[in-house]
Parts: structure tokens; C-alpha cells; sequence
């Protein structure tokens, strides 16, 4: 398979072709490494170093990849199986760090996919965290407490062998909340006799660090109004679109609104809401946090809001700012024409890899501000970190005092990419300049490390 793209650089296409032919069935984590390599075609050819070494052939191959058998019986007895994943991507900066996605759609592409694009994230943080990526593809929708326990509790049987506080810290994503990271936290202490911070986003009881929950979805807002501000923008009376109704979009939708956006609406995988006078976030949290219900239950509590079933249509409602929250790739091109037709002035990504490359080649066409994933949810690692700092300090920080640290890092991280984009002449393209600042502090330390 040739490459189409408009990257000319003979190494980088070497890289990605050989690519493509070795992994030919993951279309999600080839699509991640095309959209960096192509950001990454000016630094490599203003330094020699990164092809000598091949920087760009080792960084898009995994350090390692475990793939596990899960078995669990379920609430009648019967003995199920599922399959586990962790990609230990990159530990050139740190120990490998990111999410575990519990979901049916998970496969080795998906994992991979987002391994490979949490080694710029953890980055572009300035903390000292490497890449990686694990997951399921159980789905704890529609499961007991007792089920999902089990479940987890046989997935962190084998993920303990290969985790560590030092060596790999794992922590939420799609599917893996609170409650899951409680069961695997209290499976790795039993078998390990030991209480380490080896998992992030534990409960406030044991470990857990105020803000954390509120983390990616209030990042995402710090990351949004900084670019804003830098284009005379604010939300001050935007409307606002925040699918999903999961973790990231439910405290997107509370910061934005504290910052004067209205969120006129927001989805799950079966459908979407349209309240004109602005969701209100403590509604969301009681359906999904509490009830774990579905959406369209909104209207019992707004009876005057709308539910539409099925999820795309939510990106033809009107508003000034979209900020997808739910799944990778749920802006195609025909989405983004429809935002950008009514007048959408900027589209700042939540959730990973959520516009698909013709979207993102859509909003560059016609010019509307655009945050991608890695650097607009870096949040939530962020606070990650500050969660494995407080640990290993046997500290706690006020709510405030990680607030205004996750502030001060995404302020720091829109100043980087807006710095690297300018530096390689693409001023104002915040997707470029996250790619590049994200990359040279790995390559960096890949090059000071030797083979
Ligand atoms: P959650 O599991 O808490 O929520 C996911 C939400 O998205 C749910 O409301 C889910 O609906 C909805 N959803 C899933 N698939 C679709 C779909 N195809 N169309 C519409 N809605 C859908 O996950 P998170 O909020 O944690 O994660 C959301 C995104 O943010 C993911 O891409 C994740 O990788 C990314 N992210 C998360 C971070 C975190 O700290 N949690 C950090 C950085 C990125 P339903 O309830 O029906 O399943």
C-alpha cells in the first residue's frame, strides 16, 4: 500500500510505507502516525540527526506489546472471555503512561492508536511520563457491580506482572471510571502486597487526587479559551456543542458554562439532546454517574428539551463551538461542512482522534480555529502526574492548588505548540505545533540514549 498524502520527504515516506505494509489491518493507528509524520516533514529535514538514527522508524514501533486472556464468569455462572491489551509505547521521558479502554470496539489498532498518540501528549505536558495505552473489549454497560469486579479483577491478574509504580501507571478511559479503578487497584495491592500510586484516578479515599475526575473536561476549556483569547474570541455567549456525556463531557460542559458558553447539546451512542437553554451538567452527572442511564431520560427531568436517536445528526445543530467528547473519529468531512456552514468558529477535540483527516483538512480550508486531541485533553494526564507526585510524597493538594497547576500547564501547553507552529512557519497551526513541541523533547532524549 503507497502512501496519497502530500508529505515528499523519501524518509518519513519510507517509514510510513513500511508501515502500512507490516500493519496493514490497524486503520486507526495508521492514521495516527500519518498525521504526525506529515506535522513532523520540517524537523526532520532541518536536522540530520532524526533520520541517522531513524527516530521517526523507532518511535512509531512499540517498545512492547502484551495481549492477555481474560476469563470472568458471569452473574448465571457461565465462564466468559475476553481479550486484554497494554502498548508500552515509549519510555524515553518517563514511565509509560495512559488510559485502559473497556469497551467492545477495542481491538489492537485502537490501543495502539492511542498509545502512539499519548507519547506527544504525556510530552506536551512538561511531566515526566512515557506512552502507552491498554484495554478490553469487555463492555461494563449493562453489567453487574458483581460482573464488572470479577472482570476486573481477572484483567489486573495478568496486567500486574507487567505494571509498576516505577515502570508503567495506568489509569481510566471509555468505560473505565471510578469503579473500575477501585476493583484493579484493590486486585493489584492483594496480589502484590504492596499500596503504590500504580494506577491513576483512584477514589479520594485511597490515593486519588481532588480534580482529577474534572480534569480532561476543564483542561479541554483552559486549552480552548487561551487559544480563543489568542484570536480575539472568548466564550462569552457561545453556543456550544459537547458530545458524549461521559467523563470529559460532563465537566467540559461545567467549565465552559462557568466561562459564558451555553451547551445546547450533548449525545451517548444512541442518541443526542437539544436543550436551547443550556444543559445543566449536575443533570448529566445524576443520569450517568449515578444512575448510569441513558440520555434520552434528560426529558424527564427537562421535559421542554428534545432527544434525537442516533448520534452524527448532533453536529448539523447551530453553534459557534464544537467540542467533541465522545469517540475517535465521529466528525467526518460531511459533519465538519455542516459546523463550518453554520458558522462554527472552532472545533477544540476532547476526546482522541475524534475528526477524521478530511474534517480536519475541512477546518483548515475554511480557516476555523482547531484544538487537536493531544494537546487539547492532555489534561487529564496531567493531572495524572500530579496524582503520581502527591503519591509519592504521601501528600494531598488542595482542590484549588490542582486546579490552577492543570491551568497553568494547558495555558503552557497552547503557548508550545503556538510557539513550535510559528518556528517551522506554520504559524497559527496549533495541530503542526503540538505534533512538533510534543516530538522533539522524545526524540531529544531518544537521541541521549542511545540504541
Ligand atoms: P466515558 O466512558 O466516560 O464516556 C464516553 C461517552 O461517549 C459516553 O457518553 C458514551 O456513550 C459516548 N460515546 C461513545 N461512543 C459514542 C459514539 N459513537 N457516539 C456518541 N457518543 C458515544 O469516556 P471518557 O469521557 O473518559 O472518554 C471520552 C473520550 O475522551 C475518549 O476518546 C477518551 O479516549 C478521551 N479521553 C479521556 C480522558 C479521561 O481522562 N477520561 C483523557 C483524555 C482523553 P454511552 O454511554 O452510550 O457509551
Amino acid at each position: 500500500m503507497l502512501t496519497t498524502m502530500s508529505m515528499k520527504n523519501p524518509y518519513l515516506l519510507s517509514v510510513l510505507d513500511s508501515l502500512k505494509a507490516k500493519n496493514a489491518h490497524e486503520p486507526e493507528f495508521l492514521q495516527a502516525v500519518e498525521e504526525v509524520l506529515e506535522s513532523l516533514e520540517p524537523v526532520v529535514e532541518a536536522d540530520p540527526r532524526y533520520e541517522q538514527h531513524n527516530i521517526i522508524g523507532r518511535i512509531v514501533e512499540p517498545e512492547r506489546v502484551v495481549m492477555f486472556r481474560v476469563p470472568w464468569v458471569d452473574d448465571t455462572g457461565k465462564v466468559q472471555v475476553n481479550r486484554g491489551y497494554r502498548v508500552q509505547f515509549n519510555s524515553a521521558i518517563g514511565p509509560y503512561k495512559g488510559g485502559l479502554r473497556f469497551h467492545p470496539s477495542v481491538n489492537l489498532s485502537v490501543i495502539k492508536f492511542l498509545g502512539f498518540e499519548q507519547i506527544f501528549k504525556n510530552s506536551l505536558t512538561t511531566l515526566p511520563m512515557g506512552g502507552g495505552k491498554g484495554g478490553s473489549d469487555f463492555d461494563p454497560k449493562g453489567k453487574s457491580d458483581g460482573e464488572v469486579m470479577r472482570f476486573c479483577q481477572s484483567f489486573m491478574t495478568e496486567l500486574q506482572r507487567h505494571i509498576g509504580p516505577d515502570t508503567d501507571v495506568p489509569a481510566g478511559d471509555i468505560g473505565v471510571g471510578a469503579r473500575e479503578i477501585g476493583f484493579m487497584f484493590g486486585q493489584y495491592k492483594k496480589i502484590r502486597n504492596e499500596f503504590t500510586g500504580v494506577l491513576t484516578g483512584k477514589g479520594l479515599s485511597y490515593g486519588g487526587s481532588l480534580a482529577r475526575t474534572q480534569a480532561t473536561g476543564f483542561g479541554l476549556c483552559y486549552f480552548a479559551d487561551a487559544q480563543l483569547r489568542d484570536n480575539g474570541q472568548s466564550f462569552a455567549g457561545k453556543r456550544v456543542i459537547v458530545s458524549g456525556s461521559g467523563n470529559v463531557a460532563i465537566y467540559a460542559n461545567q467549565k465552559c458554562t462557568q466561562l459564558g458558553g451555553r451547551v445546547v447539546a450533548m449525545s451517548d451512542s444512541n442518541g443526542y439532546i437539544v436543550d436551547e437553554n443550556g444543559i445543566d451538567y449536575k443533570v448529566i452527572q445524576e443520569i450517568k454517574e449515578v444512575k448510569r442511564d441513558r440520555i434520552k431520560t434528560y426529558l424527564n427531568y427537562v421535559p421542554s428539551a428534545k432527544y434525537v436517536e442516533g448520534c452524527s445528526g448532533i453536529w448539523t445543530i447551530p453553534c459557534d463551538i464544537a467540542m467533541p467528547c465522545a469517540t475517535q473519529n465521529e466528525i467526518g468531512e460531511s459533519s465538519a461542512n455542516a459546523l463550518i456552514a453554520n458558522g462554527c468558529i472552532g472545533v477544540f477535540e476532547g476526546a482522541n482522534m475524534p475528526s477524521t483527516p478530511g474534517a480536519i483538512a475541512a477546518y483548515q480550508a475554511a480557516g476555523i480555529l482547531f484544538a487537536p486531541a493531544k494537546a487539547s485533553n492532555a489534561g487529564g494526564v496531567a493531572t495524572s502526574g500530579l496524582e503520581m507526585s502527591q503519591n509519592s510524597e504521601r501528600l494531598s493538594w488542595s482542590f484549588d492548588e490542582v486546579d490552577a497547576k492543570l491551568k497553568g500547564i494547558m495555558e503552557g501547553i497552547y503557548a508550545a505548540c503556538a510557539a513550535a507552529a510559528e518556528k517551522y512557519g506554520m504559524k497559527g497551526n496549533i495541530q503542526a505545533g503540538a505534533n512538533i513541541a510534543g516530538f522533539l523533547k522524545v526524540a531529544d532524549a531518544m537521541l541521549w540514549q542511545g540504541i
